[in-house]
């Protein structure tokens, strides 16, 4: 039986040159990585990591470094559903989300990569073995983007291989926003799919108008109309027909999710692993999603991603990340002809270059 035998935790603080802009999160020139390595008593080594907003790492950095050490030290590494409940329901006074659902997504990649690294498989296998080709967009982040920028970056994405293209509202005023989406859709081929994420840029009647003159577009979806808290109003949004809704990226428990499902408050659910809880809870949303008939999108690290999406059967669209980790990669995901293959490599066969991660440095 292999056992856990070190834990190690860094967290880095990475620039993002030149800055980009969503409506929630403002201006983002950083964004933050904590990681998680583990080995075992046979000399394996599994990875993982999640991705936060600048200024924000620091809680699960610290919850993963310190209490979660004494759930995982010494303890069977193959049992990963005991060892997540145990670290969950060890944390469930501070925890139910916020950081403890980023600590634990770093350290249960990292146990899911350990395993599978183990028994030479690649994760997208081990996890369901679904379709190894997985349809992804390109996530711009890019309300600060003029016009021109806005097009041309469309332009790139579509020369890079993707098929599908988001891009952000939440402009200071409504008619803006609308000249932008027309301005794109004119833009781009017809056979170019186009989504739209508005951060929760609007009260529930501004979403509603927003819809109304969204629908001649033919959006994929509109992602995040309001705060993701007001399950009834995207109840309400949805059962307008007016746009596709996705939703999710700001739920970190399977509960948030069930809540969202049984409120039919989204067609596209859009869990993201590294702010969700890791791998164990996204399996589980994704098959909750199917067994209410809905499709998942993923949100978040695309590297990552590819291996959940590639599992299993309700997978639509993978976002490729704007937060780009690739510089720090050996060999990077590529997009296709709008679609990425997830790699044969044992685990999720990402390695990272912590030489040049340290640079970057902060913690915990
Ligand atoms: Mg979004």
């Amino acid at each position: 039986m292999p056992t856990i035998e070190t834990l190690t935790i860094d967290h880095f603080r990475i620039p993002v040159d030149p800055p980009m802009q969503a409506a929630a999160a403002g201006v983002i020139s950083a964004f933050e990585l904590v990681t998680a390595r583990i080995t075992d008593s046979e000399g394996a080594t599994g990875v993982g990591f999640t991705v936060m907003q600048d200024g924000q790492g620091s809680g699960a950095a610290i919850t993963a470094e310190r209490p979660f050490r004494k759930f995982l030290m010494g303890q069977d590494a193959d049992r990963i559903e005991w060892l997540w409940q145990r670290m969950y329901r060890g944390h469930h006074y501070a925890g139910r989300g916020g950081p403890v659902s980023f600590a634990l997504a770093a350290v249960d990649v990292a146990l899911w990569d350990l395993k599978a690294r183990r028994l030479d498989q690649p994760l997208w296998k081990l996890l369901g073995g679904h379709d190894q080709s997985v349809r992804c967009y390109a996530g711009n982040i890019d309300l600060n983007y003029d016009l021109d920028r806005l097009l041309k970056s469309a332009t790139s994405d579509v020369e890079t291989g993707f098929r599908s293209v988001k891009m952000r509202l939440g402009r200071p005023t409504l008619a803006e926003d609308m000249d932008r989406v027309a301005a794109m859709r004119a833009h781009l081929p017809a056979e170019i799919e186009l989504m739209a994420d508005a951060n929760e840029a609007w009260r529930v009647d501004q979403a509603a108008r927003a819809m109304a003159m969204l629908q001649e577009h033919d959006l994929v979806w509109l992602e995040e109309p309001i705060v993701p808290d007001n399950l009834e109003g995207y109840s309400y949004l949805r059962g307008l027909g007016r746009v596709p809704i996705a939703a999710g990226e700001n739920m970190h428990t399977l509960s948030e999710f069930t809540q969202l499902i049984m409120a039919k408050g989204a067609d596209f659910i859009e869990p993201d692993l590294t702010t969700l809880g890791g791998i164990t809870p996204w399996m589980k949303v994704a098959h909750l999603a199917e067994a209410h008939g809905l499709p998942v999108t993923s949100h978040g690290s695309h590297d990552l991603h590819v291996h959940v999406m590639a599992a299993v059967s309700n997978a639509t669209y993978l976002e490729w990340f704007a937060f780009d980790l690739s510089p720090y990669m050996a060999d990077p995901l590529r997009v296709k002809d709008g679609f990425a293959q997830a790699p044969d490599r044992a685990g999720h066969g990402i390695t990272l270059d912590w030489d040049k991660l340290a640079q970057h440095r902060i913690g915990p």
